[in-house]
């Protein structure tokens, strides 16, 4: 589970136990101002028991707080109907406690379906039992009974509306978690890992989409970089390779997409750029490659980079402009690399 989300799991299980305290809590001053101290006395351990709770959810176990809570409030309202009477309303948590179980993961489905099922057996119970049961036991007066109804609906009320507002919360939450994958997925196919430069699949799907009018194309490859792994090992290439990413990042600029083709190889498509511009680029690119130290744990090192750069011609797809580009880079390879090799103007 995603951080964030555990983080708002968390809150909302507080909240839900937080509001069982309160509410017992004004039960001990209502109950006790309407001379019923058996009552009173049974909500003082139902703050103990939410206090209990918070801990249970606070070390995370939302399921065992969860259901310990819904047989709770089945006990209290059994016991407070009976010893209050139906119309006092307390059996009206029971209709809004039967939704609220429906936000804990239970490994089963059919878990919050049972707790559910629960809470609407002893509801109809005890409906049946006090319209039955002519005890003569009248606990409270009816202007008593009215206030206590008020208060209960009036609780039971914001536990169905903050269940709701928590449903809409939470599926905010999720897309914004959904999103959030969605896009690490994206950065993972279309940018390079080792380089944060484009991947090769993202820079022929942009090169698709924009097009590449008046535009430029250059290969570059890093000089003997087999040797370079084979002197400083494998870890200073990847070190090398990453920080020769950034400096084309810095060194270029204008409309320039930069794109590690593979291996140490990188393309560079200039847009809306002359050749004479982009070669400028390139040269110097590859100057700041040249000069730069780059600092392995193995001792510091200096690379070079040959350049291939062609003017892409209209029509010609992209595959045609990097063939071309690394038949100029080859060149420049058997001219003894570090350089940069353009094609003529008039090509
Ligand atoms: P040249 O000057 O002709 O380009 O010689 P070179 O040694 O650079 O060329 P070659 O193609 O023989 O070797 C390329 C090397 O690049 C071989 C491969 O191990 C290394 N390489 C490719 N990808 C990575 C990478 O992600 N990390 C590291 N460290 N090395 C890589
Ligand atoms: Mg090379
Ligand atoms: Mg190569």
């Amino acid at each position: 589970m995603a951080r964030s989300e555990d983080i708002y799991v968390k809150r909302i299980y507080q909240r839900i136990v937080t509001l069982g305290l309160v509410t017992h809590g004004s039960y001990i001053f209502i109950y006790a101002f309407l001379h019923i101290y058996a009552l009173a006395a049974y909500n003082v351990f139902s703050v103990f028991f939410y206090c209990v709770m918070l801990a249970v959810v606070g070390k995370g176990a939302y399921r065992v707080a969860v259901s310990v809570i819904h047989v709770e409030v089945c006990l209290f309202v059994l016991v407070s109907v009976l010893a209050g009477g139906w119309d006092a309303g307390t059996s009206l948590y029971l209709i809004a406690m039967a939704s609220l179980v429906y936000f804990c993961p239970y490994r089963h489905r059919y878990v919050p379906y049972l707790f559910s099922l629960m809470e609407m057996a002893v509801f109809l119970v005890l409906r049946i039992y006090t319209a039955a049961a002519h005890t003569g036991h009248v606990p409270l007066s009816s202007t008593a009974e009215l206030w206590l109804n008020v208060y209960n609906a009036c609780a039971a009320f914001g536990i169905v509306l903050y269940g709701a507002f928590n449903a809409r919360v939470s599926a905010a939450v999720s897309q914004r978690i959904l999103e959030d994958e969605n896009k690490n997925l994206a950065d993972l196919a279309n940018y390079d890992q080792l380089t944060g430069l484009l991947s090769r699949h993202a820079f022929q799907e942009r090169f698709a989409q924009r097009g590449a009018d008046q535009a430029v194309l250059a290969m570059g490859d890093i000089d003997d970089f087999k040797l370079i792994n084979d002197t400083f090992g494998h870890a200073c290439g990847d070190d090398i390779l990453s920080a020769a990413a950034e400096l084309m990042r810095r060194q270029l600029s204008g409309d320039v997409d930069i794109c590690r083709w593979g291996g140490e190889e990188f393309v560079f498509l200039f847009r809306d750029t002359t050749l004479q511009d982009a070669v400028g680029e390139m040269e110097g690119l590859r100057r700041r490659i040249k000069e730069h130290l780059f600092l392995c744990e193995e001792g510091p090192v200096y690379i070079t980079m040959t350049f291939g750069v062609g003017p892409i011609v209209s029509g010609n797809g992209l595959q045609d402009a990097v063939k071309q580009a690394d038949e100029y880079m080859y060149i420049g390879k058997a001219q003894g690399k570090d350089r940069v090799v353009a094609a003529k103007e008039e090509e």
